[in-house]
């Protein structure tokens, strides 16, 4: 039988790493003593629903744009949302290429993006679309890319600290331009500072066993 030096338990079945505390395990491995269940829920099948979830949810935003032209009002919000679904897949593609300058990309993207925007904005006319609308967006979509790659990708604990400071960095900016009063409807902006408490949260609790984890080895060396 399997044993994990971390946490002195044996396991029984073909485990490579422990599975309470993913340490390497050693010894010979004994048979399951589990049947074989079938995964109802693969990462590529995830990934797949939501590669059909984001071009559905573009397509009807195009749509209800070409229905309700004549509607300026929530227009900007129409207009911004294949802007959020391309930024949560670029934050997620970029982290599968495990780049290691993460945060700073997402940084780029928010400013690069926006930025482009808020002079679309202003060349049409400015009724604070940008601001409104593509900000908060940006940012929030940031962030659910930021949840995805926590999720699926395993990374090194020492990125959470950047992470988390990116985090409150996301949720603060669109707060900022609502405090300055640049933005036609609070709704985006409190939508996305709300967010981002809760992503913080979850960097908070999800990973606090791997972080304890870490601490507990290297005091041990
Ligand atoms: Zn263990």
């Amino acid at each position: 039988m399997r044993r994990c030096p971390d946490c002195r338990l044996a396991v029984e079945g073909e485990w490579a790493r422990c599975p309470l505390c993913t340490a390497p395990l050693t010894g010979e491995s004994a048979p399951s003593p589990l049947p074989a269940v079938p995964l109802r829920f693969t990462r590529r099948r995830v990934l797949r629903v939501l590669t059909l979830t984001s071009l559905a949810v573009i397509g009807l935003s195009f749509l209800a744009q070409l229905l309700f032209d004549a509607d300026r009002e929530s227009i900007g919000a129409l207009r911004s949302i294949w802007l959020g679904v391309v930024a949560t897949w670029l934050v997620v593609l970029v982290a599968a290429g495990k780049r290691r300058n993460l945060a700073k990309f997402v940084v780029y993207l928010v400013a690069l993006a926006g930025g482009v925007c808020v002079y679309w904005d202003y060349l049409t006319g400015w009724d604070a679309w940008s601001l409104t609308y593509v900000v908060p967006i940006l940012c929030a979509s940031s962030l659910v890319g930021l949840m995805i790659t926590v999720r699926v990708i395993r990374m090194p604990v020492g990125d959470h600290v950047v992470y988390t400071g990116l985090t409150v960095l996301l949720g603060l900016t669109p707060l900022v331009f609502l405090a300055l009063g640049w933005v036609g409807t609070a709704i985006p902006s409190a939508l996305c500072g709300a967010l981002s408490l809760v992503v913080l949260a979850a960097l908070l609790t999800m990973r606090g066993g791997a972080v304890r984890h870490e601490l507990a080895t290297r005091l041990h060396l």
